[in-house]
């Protein structure tokens, strides 16, 4: 059983992190939501922060 394994609940937590994409950093989040390409982790963080229903303070990976 994994956990990234078909559709997510509309209800579940958002964890959002940050992911190094080339030369780019991006926020993710469990929901699906992904955040636009930042030159700066500072700036996808913010989004990953701004996103609804956000819960920081994962494993930031950039
Ligand atoms: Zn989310």
């Amino acid at each position: 059983m994994t956990e990234q394994d078909g559709p997510v609940a509309p209800d579940q937590d958002h964890h959002t992190t940050t992911m190094e994409k080339g030369r780019f950093c991006v926020a993710h989040c469990t929901c699906g939501w992904r955040g636009p390409a930042r030159r700066a982790r500072s700036l996808a963080r913010a989004d990953a922060e701004a996103h609804p229903g956000a819960v920081t303070g994962g494993h930031p990976q950039c």
